[in-house]
């Protein structure tokens, strides 16, 4: 019996969808082509996406490629994943303005707006699944982020190209968006899968007034995403996280990659997971007025480590064994889950290539140094 939820729109009719998201009040926002990346920009016909373009990603390696085809998502993604739409990287928190009397304090949460983002893959789904456990379900809700959250509308597309960074397969994140999208579209040449995941996504798929999907298109989409699944090159093993990072410590490999890493921020920015932000006041030049503005942060900075006179991360190892150890180790603790989905966004835009789908298995191969310290850490009963 055919499945309700999904439905079969040809390819050369995507302009449907962006009409009928604007009709209901949506900014659709798609990845289009820029200096050489691609980049989200607003869009209003499907002729802004980069048909036909395809990306290549290695460690410290992107490269856009005309491929000739009429292929609609052949580009996988950018250097942006959903982060920047609900976690803004530079946000307003309170204006406070001198008075007569003292102070008065005007805040600055956003209005929310209606938002389409049309080409999101599986691993910023589960990004993005993140990013509202931590920022909407701890202990204190961030009305910034709820706010922008709350008019978000996501158009999944399932992957059937995987890149040689990709290792969401073994993170199990993707390569098919499962949960958290309002749409999720599957190419398989000429034609879309149409998939509804929100109750939002079968009134869109109500308007579209689509055919259900033949058996033969959910049969060839499935088989697509399973070959993209089975094709990725890189794996991150973690039967032995969280323990097994803590273990290492003190492990040589992390004075090697300390070497390479230039503690340029690039990893953090890119990973739709990471959060740390700082705040900065703004005064303005008549000393009347300040802002008080959060924005994104990185725990590779100097700054970032500085607390109350003293930094608690001096060195550039110190602050790469933080990053790799939260995301892979603490977080777990913190959080329930991996701080990592695996979207390989941070092996390709590390200046220098460092991987850690390579630094992982390294630091938990024990070295003969590590050896000797832990044979001595257990002699003196540490
Ligand atoms: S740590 Fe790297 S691979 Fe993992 S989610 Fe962040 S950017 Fe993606
Ligand atoms: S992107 Fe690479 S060089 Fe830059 S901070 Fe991250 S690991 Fe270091």
């Amino acid at each position: 019996m055919a499945d309700d939820n999904l439905r079969i729109l040809p390819a050369a009719h995507l302009q449907r969808l962006l009409d009928t998201l604007c009709v209901r009040g949506y900014r659709t926002v798609a990845p289009t082509a820029r200096d050489g990346a691609v980049v989200w920009e607003t869009i209003r016909s499907v002729a802004d996406l980069p048909i036909g373009w395809r990306d290549r990603q290695e460690p410290g390696c992107y490269r856009l490629e005309q491929t000739g085809a009429q292929e609609i998502f052949g580009i996988v993604h950018g250097p942006q994943s959903l982060k920047p739409f609900v976690f803004a990287p530079r946000e307003p928190l309170l204006q406070i303005e001198r008075s007569k009397d003292g102070f008065t304090a005007r805040s600055t949460v956003p209005p929310s707006e209606k938002v389409a983002v049309i080409g999101t893959r599986a691993c910023d789904l589960a990004g993005l699944v993140i990013q509202d456990r931590i920022f909407l379900k701890e202990t204190y809700q961030d009305s910034y982020y709820a706010a922008r959250r709350e008019g978000l509308f996501v158009v999944a597309v399932n992957c059937t190209r995987a890149l040689a960074t990709c290792f969401c397969s073994s993170m199990d994140t993707g390569p098919r968006a499962h949960n958290s999208f309002d749409l999720a579209l599957t190419e398989v040449d000429d034609q879309l899968l149409v998939e509804a995941g929100s109750i939002a996504g079968q009134e869109v798929l109500s308007d579209l007034f689509l055919p259900p999907a033949p058996e033969s298109l959910v049969a060839e989409a499935a088989k697509r995403i399973d070959a993209c699944a089975r094709s990725q090159v890189r794996r991150l093993e973690r039967s032995r996280l969280p323990s097994a990072l803590y273990d290492a410590h003190a492990h040589p490999r992390w004075d090697t990659v300390a070497g390479r890493c230039l503690a340029c921020t690039n990893c953090t920015m890119v990973c739709p997971t990471c959060f740390c932000h700082a705040v900065e006041e703004t005064p303005d030049l008549s000393q009347q007025q300040t802002t008080h503005v959060r924005l994104w942060d990185s725990c590779f900075t100097q700054e970032h480590g500085y607390i109350h006179g003293k930094n608690i991360r001096p060195t550039i190892k110190d602050r790469y064994r933080m990053w790799l150890t939260h995301k892979l180790a603490s977080w777990i603790d913190q959080f329930g889950i991996s701080g990592c989905v695996g979207c390989g966004r941070c092996i390709t835009w590390c200046p220098v290539g460092i991987d850690l789908t390579e630094e992982l298995p390294a630091l938990l191969t024990p070295s003969e140094q590590q050896s000797v310290i832990n044979r001595q850490q257990e002699a003196s009963g540490g």
